[in-house]
């Protein structure tokens, strides 16, 4: 398929793409494409819904508060990341963002924030990490945006959890061992602890499933958002979809 460099701005809509549609923006959208962008009636924007793929499409409209595009055509097929979450302990606000960030750059198709016994914060803003999230997907260039899940505690995640999913579980007292990610296919979960890490009790738990497996990260202790970043990298290279 051929992209039209001329489109430089990426627009997630939540509105089902198809060819010749129109699409209503909303208020921040218009203000963003004429207001910030100065874009007027005829400019080329790139659009995709997280399902059916990335579009190029033409302003229609264009108003100070409202305004619409109009599909032309199909520059990307839709494209789906591994099936890879990550569940994250969040940290300051700004690492969180980081940690949604970075993810989705690295191509997770899920992310869930735990809440561990060392946890530093006891709430998120679940719409401000999946607004991060947004706007990661359309800079990266992806089709998909992760959903960011309610924060949940780590215990109740793993009672509920489906043992076909493997879990890269990063244990920091495995730092500097030779503990690397197992070759396995199939679903998987990356899971990093908190700046003040797993407590024993957590780590005896994730020992005990078959199906979590312990890796290091090297010799030296990763921040938290570091180690996101790190673990991703790994698996990625290992199990997905970089080769
Ligand atoms: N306060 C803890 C470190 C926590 S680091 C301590 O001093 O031991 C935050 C998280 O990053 C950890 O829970 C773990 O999931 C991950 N992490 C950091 N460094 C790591 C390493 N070398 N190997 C494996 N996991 C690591």
């Amino acid at each position: 398929m051929e992209r039209d460099v001329s489109a430089k701005i990426r627009l997630y809509v939540e509105h089902p793409l198809g060819q010749a549609q129109t699409l209503p923006l909303t208020r921040e959208q218009a203000h963003y494409l004429f207001g910030v962008m100065r874009l007027g009636v005829g400019a080329h924007v790139l659009v995709f819904d997280g399902a059916n793929g990335e579009w190029l499409a033409e302003v229609s409209q264009a108003g100070k508060r409202n305004g619409a595009l109009l599909v032309l055509k199909q520059t990307r097929p839709q494209q789906m990341p591994p099936d890879l979450w990550l569940l994250f302990a969040p940290v300051k606000k700004a690492r969180t963002d980081f940690i949604v960030e970075k993810a989705v750059e690295m191509g997770v198709s899920r992310l869930v924030p735990i809440q561990t016994d060392f946890t530093n914060s006891g709430r998120i803003q679940r719409d401000r990490l999946q607004a991060h999230a947004v706007e990661a997907t359309e800079q990266c260039g992806a089709t998909f945006v992760p959903e960011v899940g309610e924060m949940r505690r780590v215990g109740a995640v793993l009672d509920a959890w489906d043992s076909a999913r493997n879990i890269m579980f990063c244990d920091e007292t495995e730092a500097g061992a030779r503990r690397g990610l197992p070759v396995v296919n199939g679903p998987w979960a990356v899971l990093i602890g908190p700046e003040g890490g797993f407590t024993q009790t957590e780590r005896d738990r994730l020992h005990r499933l078959g199906h979590a497996h312990a890796v290091s990260l090297g010799p030296r202790i990763l921040r938290a958002d570091t180690a996101a970043v790190a673990a991703l990298t790994l698996w990625q290279n290992a199990l997905g979809d970089w080769s």
